[in-house]
Order: structure tokens, then sequence, then C-alpha cells
């Protein structure tokens, strides 16, 4: 089952400029099975997720993107966003009290907000994205490198803020999922494979 883990719809993310039934439009097109809406610091799209996913009749999970005084977090399993500064340890290691999973997101992006190298020396992080849909091929890459250094399954994720680009990389889940719970229990895997979109199809990396 394929998956973009990492999307930023516009209500709660400035700067995307897609509604949630355009994200689910153009990830029906491009054959991903789900999405996951990940805006920054934000999930108060729970709900109308869920309206809409229903409506639509195609599964929409809602996480949220968190900035650690170390990097960007993608995370899923935990209700409520703290409000406090946190280093990326402390993050994840709520995160994992809660149940829940953490991506790192674009490790190693020219902005400052990747964990680069931390993410060596963090414990219990359950994914690195090694296709980031807004990261350069090389940084990209360095990322791939370090979590096949790990053995942390590398994610694939659009980090998609328009249209055209959702789906542009996805992550292969080990099976079929249908709650959060399940997702959360695929991740946990680290059985998931990253993919790219190429000539409307999506190939799966392997290590
Ligand atoms: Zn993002």
């Amino acid at each position: 089952m394929l998956i973009d883990l990492h999307i930023h719809e516009k209500t709660y993310s400035l700067g995307s400029r897609m509604s949630l039934e355009e994200i689910i439009n153009e990830a029906k097109f491009k054959g991903l099975d789900a999405v996951c809406i990940t805006d920054h610091e934000n999930n108060d799209i729970k709900n109308k997720a869920e309206e809409i996913s229903r409506k639509m009749n195609y599964p929409v999970f809602v996480g949220f993107e968190f900035l650690t005084s170390d990097g960007d977090i993608i995370t899923l399993g935990i209700d409520e966003v703290p409000q406090e500064e946190m280093t990326a340890q402390e993050f994840i290691d709520l995160v994992d009290s809660k149940g829940g999973v953490c991506i790192s997101a674009h490790p190693y992006r020219n902005n400052n907000r990747g964990l680069e190298d931390k993410l060596k020396i963090v414990n219990k992080l359950h994914g690195i994205e090694v296709f980031n849909g807004r990261t350069d091929d090389l940084n990209n890459k360095k990322a791939f490198d370090v979590a096949k250094e790990l053995n942390i399954q590398g994610i694939g994720s659009s980090d998609a803020h328009s249209v055209e680009n959702v789906g542009k990389f996805a992550t292969l889940l080990p099976f079929k999922v249908e709650s959060i719970d399940d997702l959360i229990k695929a991740i946990k895997s680290n059985k998931c494979k990253p993919a790219i979109y190429k000539d409307g199809k999506y190939i799966i990396v392997e290590k």
C-alpha cells in the first residue's frame, strides 16, 4: 500500500496552496492508496479530514510536523502539539511514551531545519526521509546513505505545498492499513520502502 506521509494543506499551513479535496484527487490520479496531512505544529484539520475522507471514500491520516531545536520531525500518534521548545530527543521520547512514531523530515535539506548528523545520535527514530520532494538529489542521497548505515527504514514523502507535487515521492507500507493504529504498526515494522513517481507509475527503491 502506497502512502504519501508528509503533505501540507492550506487551511493550517502557510505557504500551501491546496485544499484537502485537491490533495485527494491528485493522490488518486497518481495511484496512491492514502495520504497523511502533516501541517506545521498543527493537527486541527483532524475533524475536517475525517469528514472529507468519508465523503470522498479515501483514507486520510493526520499527524503533524514539529520543529525541535535540532530540526523538523514528522509525527503520528500524538494528539497534542507541544507548546514548549524541545530537543529532538525530548520530542521523540514524548511521542514514544504515547505509542506514536517519529520520522526525520528532510534531514540534510539546506535550510537549517533538518536533524543532519544528529540522526546518528538520537534514539527511537522510526524513519528517515530519504526522498523528500523539496530537497535536492544530493541531500536526499546523503539521507539515503545514513539511513542505510543506521538500518532505519527510508521514507519517501512529497512535503507537497502544491497539487502537482503530491505523491512525487511515496512510501510502500508492508501491509494494508485502515486506521491510524495500523499505520503506526506498519511504520514501526521498519519494513517500509521509499518510492519514486516516474512516467505515470511508482518505482520502489530497494536498499
Ligand atoms: Zn513539511
